[in-house]
C-alpha cells in the first residue's frame, strides 16, 4: 500500500514536470520571434546588443552569446542559445581573435547555416592593433578593442549598414540612432579631454602609471588617452599568469603604485584578495571590460582615473 502510493507520487511529479517542461518550450519559442516578423540578429558581446539596440530599438531580436561579468578569454562552452544563432539574419563577431569566440567558431562553424551571415566587426574598421600584454612577451594583438569609444563607434557604422540593409525601410531611423551613439562617445571624449586639462604633467616618455589587473585597457589607456594628449602606461599584474594577492601588491609597490584598477571578473576583485591589497593601503577601484554599457563604463573609469591621478599628483608634489 505504501509502495503503491509513493509510485503514484512519483507519476504525478513526472507529470508535473513534463507540463512543465511544455509550457517553458511555448515560452521559449515564443521569445524566439515566432510571435512577429522581427529578424534574429546575435552578437557575442553585451556592449554589441547595447549598440544594436541603440541604432534600432527593438527591430530586432538581439542573442547574445556570452554572459556580461564573463571573461571571453578562457572558459568556453557551446552556449544553450546557440540554435537562435542558426536562426540570425547575421552574426557579429568582434573578431580580434579573442579566446571564446574563436573556440566558439571553431566548434559551431559546421553547424552555422549559409543563410547566417557573419560580420567581422574588427576587420572591416581602420583599427590600429597594440601589442597584448595578456600572455607577457607575446607577438598578438591585443583583442580589446571595444574599450576603445573610437573603435566603438566605428564597429557602430558597420552595424549600421548591416541592420539598415537587412531593413531599409528604417534606414532614417538606423541613421539619427547611429548619430546619437557617436554623440554619447564624444561625450567620453569630452571627459577624457576635461582629465587631461586638469593633470597635465604626463608626457609620452613620462607617462602616468596605471595599474591593472586584468590587461584590458590598452587601447583605452595607451592609444585614445593620447589623442587628448593625457598620457598613460598600463600595468598588468596579471600579464605573465595568475597573481596571488601578495605578488600583485609586489608588483604595483615596484612600480611606485598605490592603486589598482580590478574587473569583475578577475582575481583582484575576489572580497579575499581585495581585502588584502586594501589593508596594504592599495586603493582598488572595480571597472568591467565585459560591461552591457561600455560608454558607461569607460565614463565611469574616467571618474576614478579623475580620483586616482588627484591622490597621485597630491603625493608627488608633498
Ligand atoms: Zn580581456
Amino acid at each position: 500500500m505504501l509502495m503503491k502510493k509513493s509510485s503514484i507520487f512519483l507519476i504525478i511529479v513526472a507529470i508535473v514536470v513534463l507540463i512543465g517542461a511544455a509550457a517553458a518550450g511555448v515560452v521559449l519559442s515564443k521569445n524566439n520571434g515566432d510571435n512577429n516578423d522581427r529578424e534574429t540578429v546575435t552578437v557575442t558581446m553585451g556592449w554589441e546588443a547595447e549598440i544594436i539596440e541603440d541604432i534600432a530599438g527593438d527591430d530586432f531580436n538581439v542573442e547574445v552569446m556570452l554572459p556580461a561579468g564573463t571573461s571571453p578569454h578562457v572558459v568556453y562552452s557551446t552556449p544553450s542559445n546557440v540554435a537562435n544563432l542558426y536562426n540570425s539574419a547575421v552574426y557579429f563577431e568582434v573578431g580580434t581573435d579573442v579566446e571564446w569566440e574563436v573556440a566558439f567558431l571553431e566548434d559551431v562553424k559546421e553547424d552555422i547555416p549559409d543563410s547566417v551571415e557573419i560580420v567581422n566587426l574588427s576587420e572591416s574598421i581602420a583599427y590600429v592593433g597594440m601589442m597584448s600584454e595578456e600572455y607577457g612577451e607575446g607577438d598578438e594583438y591585443d583583442a580589446h578593442i571595444w574599450t576603445s569609444p573610437e573603435y566603438l563607434t566605428e564597429m557602430a557604422k558597420v552595424i549600421e549598414e548591416k541592420l539598415t540593409a537587412l531593413n531599409p525601410d528604417h534606414a532614417g531611423e538606423y541613421a539619427a540612432g547611429l548619430e546619437g551613439y557617436t554623440a554619447a562617445a564624444e561625450k567620453v571624449g569630452d571627459a577624457m579631454q576635461a582629465l587631461a586639462d586638469r593633470y597635465t604633467t604626463s608626457t609620452a616618455e613620462s607617462p602616468y602609471v596605471v595599474m591593472v589587473w586584468h590587461p584590458a585597457w590598452v587601447y583605452f589607456l595607451q592609444q585614445y588617452a593620447a589623442d587628448y594628449s593625457i598620457y598613460f602606461d598600463m600595468v598588468s599584474v596579471e600579464s605573465n599568469g595568475d597573481v596571488t594577492a601578495d605578488k600583485a601588491i609586489e608588483i604595483i609597490e615596484n612600480n611606485n603604485g598605490s592603486a589598482i584598477f580590478v574587473s569583475g571578473f578577475d582575481e583582484g576583485s575576489t572580497d579575499a584578495v581585495k581585502e588584502v591589497m586594501e589593508k596594504n593601503g592599495i586603493t582598488v577601484y572595480t571597472i568591467d571590460p565585459t560591461s552591457e554599457n561600455m560608454l558607461a563604463a569607460l565614463t565611469e573609469f574616467i571618474g576614478d582615473l579623475d580620483g586616482y591621478l588627484g591622490d597621485l599628483t597630491a603625493t608627488s608634489s608633498e
